[in-house]
């Protein structure tokens, strides 16, 4: 009976080894895991190596190849849980968080910015008639004008704030910590670097509301955003290509946007030069 017990108790560290396939787990974790399981196969196996060297070192071999399998399937299922999340997190065409994301940041981020009695602005973007750009040159034209206006929203936030595809041509942009007038300064720098271009050559341009979390005083996420929506709407019936904010203060693309200026002034350099995208041929 003793010699049964021990056999199976030997048999311990294999099946605790065996068990990591079930699991997604790091390199390091695997590694924290199986260290000691490992010294214990060696040092059980050095007075059975004392009689019989090479029935220790099989059973040492035995111990690595399972290991080896153990950590294949561990990081298989890793990579793919994760490959599952970013799908679930973000947009396939442009990137940026989707709106499943960007619902449980934006959550996250008023609370934040309640408890500590802090900012929050959120901008609300509409790209102006969008639908113009698809039904003359196509879809695969709107994508090319879409993927490139969300990498400039990306570029010219800060790190921590956050740009979701809300639907379709409208963004949401998360801007902790920032009060109504740093929000405007965001949308400046927006403007001036502008969206890209239209397959015509003409500007990207979109209609913003702001709303922020102390001075709109509303009481969750869901209330930020119907008042940002609003105020987009306010500036999409006020002519677009501008943003409106608190007190309806509005700011213009046609007096902050590189390539609007450009095209307004006779004598004005290059518009469509360097990072902006080619024109699309018609
Ligand atoms: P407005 O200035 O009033 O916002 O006009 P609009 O044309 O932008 O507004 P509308 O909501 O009528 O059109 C939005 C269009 O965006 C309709 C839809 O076909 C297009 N769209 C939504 N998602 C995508 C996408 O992923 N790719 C492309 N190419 N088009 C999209
Ligand atoms: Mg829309
Ligand atoms: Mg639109």
């Amino acid at each position: 009976t003793e010699q049964v017990i021990a056999e199976l108790y030997a048999l311990l560290p294999f099946v605790m080894i065996a068990g990591l396939t079930l699991f997604p787990l790091t390199l390091k974790e695997l590694l924290a895991y199986a260290t000691p399981m490992l010294a214990v196969v060696v040092l059980s196996s050095i007075p059975e190596a004392k009689s019989d060297i090479s029935e220790a070192v099989s059973t040492i071999w035995l111990f690595s190849l399972i290991l080896g399998v153990a950590m294949f399937a561990s990081l298989n299922q890793l990579r793919y849980m994760l490959s599952q999340v970013n799908r679930a997190s973000y947009d396939v065409l442009t990137g940026l968080l989707t709106r499943r994301a960007g619902i449980e940041m934006l959550d996250l981020q008023f609370r934040l910015a309640t408890i500590s009695e802090n900012h929050l602005s959120i901008l609300y973007l509409d790209l102006d008639h969008f639908k113009t750009v698809n039904d003359v040159y196509g879809h695969d034209a709107g994508d090319v004008v879409l993927k490139y206006a969300a990498q400039q929203l990306s570029a010219t936030v800060r790190k921590g704030d956050s740009v979701i595809r809300w639907g379709g041509e409208e963004f949401i942009i998360i801007l902790p910590t920032a009060t109504p007038d740093e929000a405007n300064d965001v949308i400046a720098r927006l403007m001036k670097a502008g969206l890209g271009l239209r397959p015509d050559g003409t500007p990207v341009t979109a209609s913003i509301g702001v709303a922020e979390v102390q001075t709109d005083t509303v009481k969750d996420w869901k209330a930020l955003i119907e008042l940002a929506d609003h105020r987009m709407y306010t500036a999409k019936t006020s002519g677009r290509a501008r943003s409106i904010g608190i007190n309806e203060t509005q700011l213009l693309w046609s007096e902050s946007c590189a390539p609007c200026i450009a095209r307004n002034t006779a004598d004005a350099p290059e518009p469509f030069s360097g990072s902006q995208p080619e024109p699309l041929a018609n």
